[in-house]
């Protein structure tokens, strides 16, 4: 029996022993926090889980992770919908105007998302796991340490845990399996002990704060009425997350330089004014059909990291590998991070089945997860120092955009934007991508594509009107002055 210590039994955690399970190994997770309650609302209300600070927040699982778990995992798919998670498929996710003429093709049957509550999701995928082949959890339990063998590289043997009652003891594994998250010890225990791991780190310049509300008795979600759900207004990002059990959160991102509104929106009263204003929030948040059943959660510290475990074409460890967030960590509000997570996880178990040796498994993992990550996380990054520039000038009543910015913008508003909304082939383009199905910036160059978005930039705006998406709330200046916050021009 080959034993593999997972470390935390997070999204990444649950993905590994979903990935690695097998009968001719013991897959030990070792979890810090308790189990969950046996009952979803139980778990969403009370599960407390100190390792994981996002649980409360808004989380939306795309394409990438549902087909994933539809190919590899089918019975957890039925748990899961079973359990009240939805699938949104790619017809009811159409822009309004490509509704009423939509003809299925192969391929669109990954584009859905599942709409969850993080709770539910990582509860059911909890009981999965837990039925799963050789796979033990050992919670309550504190990953203290790392069994370390010097050499050139090093080799991680195991692991100390610290049980519930403060005693410690050693674990020896063949394989440890780094899921400990985004605060992840690993990564200095090792850097500790001699192990150069590079990491590059770019700001995602936003706050997350995130409120849940629930469907009144005999109220239905407003119908999808064409009305944006989720949105840029420069000083502001939002989105409604529709998800299991009548259940539904919408999380409101701050640039971090706006620094009134973020100070007064974790005031559930301002919080919901705020939604009271964008129509795509309001239609959901009406008092009349939903009430609000958590405070406002907020979090920070969001940032894009990579971190590299091969230096010069030589690993730096043996032994060890680090999945999602403990590895990568992208800004959450693409929610890209449970997909990468999984995905990683299973590129993890092709390349241990796929070879034996330590050193061919150390540069093989490293390979492939940069050639199937990094675009994304390289595309994030782009997109959010272009973000941080645009809050910055939001701020600035006298910017004037160059020519390039002015351009770009134009692209993006009166070209991509029309088209996709327009010709579902240039909207099914785009979807690839977004789902993490296909690397990013690919859409533009499929046959006929950027034919289809130039013809629609070239139209005059009058013949393409309808196909803009409506207001998508007030500027800046009028939503700072009718919240009374200080910054609104005068
Ligand atoms: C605000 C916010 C919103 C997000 N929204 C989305 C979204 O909509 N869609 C999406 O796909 N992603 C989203 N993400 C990203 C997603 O939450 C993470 O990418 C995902 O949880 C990563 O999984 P993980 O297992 O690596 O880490 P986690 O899920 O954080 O799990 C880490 C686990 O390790 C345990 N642990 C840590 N240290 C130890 C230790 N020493 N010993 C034992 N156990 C330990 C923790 O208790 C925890 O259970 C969001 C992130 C944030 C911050």
């Amino acid at each position: 029996m080959q034993r593999i210590a997972v470390i935390g039994a997070g999204i990444a955690g649950l993905g590994s022993a979903m990935a690695l399970a097998a009968p001719d190994r013991e897959i030990l997770v070792i979890e810090r926090d308790a189990a969950p309650p046996a009952d979803l609302e139980a778990t969403f209300e009370s599960w407390d889980r100190k390792g994981v600070t996002q649980l409360r927040h808004s989380h939306v699982f795309l394409g990438r992770l549902f087909s994933l778990i539809r190919d590899r995992h089918p019975r957890l798919l039925q748990m899961l919908l079973a359990s009240g998670v939805r699938e949104l498929d790619f017809e009811v996710g159409l822009p309004a105007p490509l509704r009423g003429s939509y003809k299925k093709v192969p391929g669109d049957e990954n584009l859905s998302i599942l709409f969850s509550r993080r709770t539910t999701l990582e509860h059911v995928m909890r009981d999965y796991v837990r039925s799963l082949p050789g796979v033990k959890f050992i919670s309550e339990t504190l990953v203290r340490g790392l069994l370390i063998e010097h050499g050139e590289p090093l080799r991680v043997a195991g692991l100390v845990i610290e049980r519930e009652s403060g005693a410690r003891e050693d674990l020896s594994t063949d394989i440890v399996v780094d899921a400990s998250g985004r605060n992840t010890l690993c990564t200095d225990w090792l850097r500790e002990n001699g192990c150069v791991i590079d990491e590059e780190e770019s700001p995602a310049g936003i706050l997350y704060f995130t409120r849940h509300y629930r469907l009144r008795d005999h109220q239905d979600e407003p119908p999808r009425d064409g009305t944006p759900g989720a949105g840029d207004l420069g000083y502001i990002k939002f989105g409604v997350f529709p998800a299991d059990n009548r259940h539904f959160s919408i999380t409101l991102a701050v640039p971090e330089i706006e620094f009134a509104l973020r100070t007064s929106i974790v005031r559930p009263e301002t919080f919901d004014a705020i939604c009271a204003k964008i129509p795509g929030c309001a239609r959901w948040t009406n008092p009349a059909r939903a009430e609000p059943v958590t405070k406002v959660f907020a979090m920070g510290n969001l940032k894009n990291i990579w971190k590299r475990w091969v230096r010069d074409g030589e690993p730096e460890v043996l032994g060890f590998f680090a999945v999602g967030d403990a590895a990568l960590r992208t800004n959450p509000l693409y929610g890209r991070g449970c997909s990468s997570a999984v995905m990683h996880a299973h590129i993890l178990a092709d390349v241990l089945a796929a070879t034996s040796d330590p050193t061919a498994r150390a540069m093989e993992f490293e390979k492939r997860t940069w050639r199937e990550l990094h675009p994304f996380w390289e595309a994030l990054r782009k997109q959010d120092l272009s973000a941080i520039r645009r809050a910055k000038n939001e701020q600035n009543p006298n910017y004037k955009p160059r020519l390039k910015a002015r351009l770009i913008k134009s692209f993006a508003d009166d070209a991509i934007t029309p088209a996709s909304r327009g010709d579902i082939k240039v909207f099914r383009a785009l979807m690839p991508a977004f789902h993490m199905l296909e690397k990013p910036g690919r859409f533009l160059l499929r046959p006929g594509i950027m034919a289809r978005v130039f013809w629609v930039w070239a139209q005059p705006k009058s013949r393409k009107a309808h196909l803009y998406p409506p207001k998508l709330g007030p500027d800046r200046g009028e939503m700072l002055r009718q919240l009374g916050l200080k910054g609104a021009p005068a």
